[in-house]
């Protein structure tokens, strides 16, 4: 998409452009910035992307913004900036049980630092290689430092998890360890400090979060409804709970906790993460209760990694139960854990 000069020269129009090889640009970093699939007739080069669509398919699309400053610290490592623009995405994609296919990059930066390039290309591929992400075009301007990717995928026609399909009564669980991620950035940026080990782990959470698709296919058939966490557990599963037209009931006990956030925290303020902090892309979703035997046999907690957090219930409203005594949540997130 070309600027519209608005009555600037045309040489002041070009400059809103990153000028001077942006061709070589996309060539050295963008040209096979993933993986190869039969699928893309036409990749990047022409004026759009050919996709052949599998038949018996849905596609799911996703798109996300990643902001200098806001979604992320500045300065943070390139290879994190483009891991996570694809992450983030990712995690939309698993959570609909899709299987991804397709990207494309619409990447804004002040200036054509190769350096820079090299290293946001580098963790933008191979999170995409190992997903087996086509990219197949985006867009390249100057100005300041966002990042947008666009994800298509494909999902067996009417099998897709979305966050409506929640009833009353059905299991709540949440993949990973909620919480790491939020006190990541807070080491990231200086705010939290923890044994070198811990920081190590809790850092690289933030910056590489694992976006749970394999688990999110699996979860087609199993799970009534489904969400990646996103802005934090209590926001995210309200989401749900919202969507699905029910409330939700979480034992604050049961939310699992990573050791280095036990370590770096303690317990309570662990918790407090784990409930309200954002990023960890992790997937929280329902199972109707003939299905719960079912999805532990096929899909062993301890192998998949997910734990069982509450369930929902009917009218509105969030709880939250700690040794028999309710907790009253918004769904917004929060409140009483100061
Ligand atoms: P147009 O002006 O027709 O939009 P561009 O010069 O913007 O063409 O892009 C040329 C080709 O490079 C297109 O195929 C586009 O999809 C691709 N492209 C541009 N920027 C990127 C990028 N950051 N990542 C991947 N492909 C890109
Ligand atoms: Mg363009």
């Amino acid at each position: 998409m070309r600027r519209a000069s608005c009555g600037r020269s045309s040489t002041e129009a070009r400059g809103e452009r990153v000028p001077l090889s942006e061709f070589a640009l996309i060539e050295r970093y963008f040209r096979s910035g993933g993986a190869r699939r039969r699928d893309v007739i036409l990749g990047v080069g022409d004026d759009a992307a050919l996709l052949a669509t599998p038949s018996g398919c849905d596609l799911v699309a996703a798109t996300d913004t990643l902001v200098a400053g806001v979604h992320f610290p500045l300065g943070s490592p390139p290879a994190s900036i483009g891991h996570r623009a694809l992450a983030v995405n990712l995690s939309d994609l698993a959570a609909m049980g899709g299987r991804p296919a397709w990207a494309l990059l619409a990447l804004t930066i002040p200036e054509a630092d190769e350096a820079w390039l090299g290293e946001f290309a580098a963790g933008f591929a191979a999170l995409a290689r190992a997903h087996e992400v086509a990219l197949v075009g985006g867009d390249t301007t100057r100005g300041p430092l966002c990042v947008t990717v666009q994800l298509l995928g494909h999902v067996p026609h009417g099998t897709a998890l979305t966050r409506s399909g929640g009833c009353a009564g059905d299991a709540l669980f949440v993949s990973g360890t909620p919480g790491d991620a939020a006190a990541g950035l807070a080491v990231e940026q200086g705010r939290l400090a923890a044994q070198a080990e811990a920081r190590a782990y809790l850092r690289e959470r933030f910056l590489l979060p694992t976006p749970r698709l394999a688990l999110g296919e699996r979860l087609r058939g199993h799970a009534s409804a489904c969400i990646d966490v996103s802005d934090g557990l209590l926001a995210d599963a309200g989401k749900l709970a919202a969507a699905s037209a029910v409330g939700a009931e979480l034992a604050y006990d049961a939310v699992p906790l990573s050791q280095p956030l036990l370590a770096a925290l303690g317990e309570e303020r662990a918790r407090e993460l784990a409930f309200t902090g954002g990023d960890d892309y992790e997937l929280c979703f329902a199972v109707h209760p003939q299905d719960v035997a079912g999805l532990l046999t096929e899909l062993p907690p301890q192998r998949w990694g997910y734990t069982r957090i509450g369930v929902l219930r009917a009218g509105a409203g969030f709880a939250v139960v700690r040794a028999g005594t309710v907790m009253e949540f918004s769904h917004s997130g929060y409140e009483h854990f100061t």
